[in-house]
């Protein structure tokens, strides 16, 4: 833990110029896209070329801590592995299995989820559809289309808002009201981190901005802790002793 209380009301340092913020968002996007081509891909879902699992971890995480998710995850998929066998559960089965992620009704339309995809055989490769699931929106639907697809889209979350305002402009994200895929800034930033990337190097650059905001970036961020912290404008109004990069 950073020995610093964390302090919200310190003042934000300067937005630098913006060729400046450029160089910046394209060294920090190349240290995410590390960190995740080092330390990401760790858990089942990643691992798996299924889409039905995909979209199953995608759904259960929104809301929960991954670790929860790994162990109820684990569990649904045991014993329903496909869409045709997690259609015909009996709630209350499903409902048994997920208690521990809380969400009871969120958790059982994982049924009406896998109905749907048993109607046309297949998850598609369909923002649309994925869209008119019942509880699904852009993170989600996003997600799926990256890790199940391999398709060159960044899903946008809380978490990423978080971590792209506190290393790029060195304070808070802008209220509850705004989302991410409504706020400008973060949008524009992750558009200049990732100029250029692939797929697969967008895959990892997320995972990278995952494992920060995870493991490091939480609402008491872990400065001294954070791989980030040289790089990072909140950083460095909060940690004399963090090295800013010359
Ligand atoms: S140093 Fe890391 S944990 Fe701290 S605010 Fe920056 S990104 Fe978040």
């Amino acid at each position: 833990m950073s020995s610093r209380r964390y302090v919200k009301s310190k003042p934000a340092r300067q937005l630098p110029a913006d060729a400046e913020r450029t160089r910046r968002a394209e060294e920090i996007g190349a240290l995410f896209k590390q960190l995740g081509q080092t330390r990401g891909n760790q858990f089942p879902w990643h691992k798996s070329p299924d889409p039905f699992k995909v979209l199953v971890a995608e759904y259960l995480l929104a809301r929960t801590a991954r670790l929860v998710i790994e162990r109820v995850y684990q569990r649904v998929i045991d014993h329903f592995p496909n869409a045709a066998a997690l259609a015909a559960a009996d709630p209350k089965v499903l409902s048994e299995l997920t208690r521990e992620a809380g969400l009871p009704r969120k958790t059982l339309g994982l049924i009406e989820v896998a109905r749907r995809v048993t109607e046309i055989g297949e998850v598609p490769p369909n923002r649309e559809w994925l869209l008119s699931l019942p509880f699904v929106g852009d993170y989600i639907a996003d997600a799926v289309l990256l890790y199940a697809f391999g398709l060159p889209i960044i899903p946008l979350d809380r978490n990423f808002q978080r971590v792209v305002h506190r290393v790029f402009f060195g304070q808070e994200p802008p209220k509850r009201s705004i989302e991410p895929y409504r706020d400008p800034e973060t949008v524009h930033v992750v558009d200049e981190m990732t100029c250029g990337y692939d797929a697969r190097a967008l895959r990892n650059f997320h995972q990278g901005v995952l494992i920060v905001a995870w493991d490091f970036c939480r609402h008491r961020p872990r400065i001294t802790a954070c791989p980030l912290s040289p790089h990072c404008a909140l950083a460095w109004s909060l940690s004399p002793e963090v090295q800013i990069p010359g």
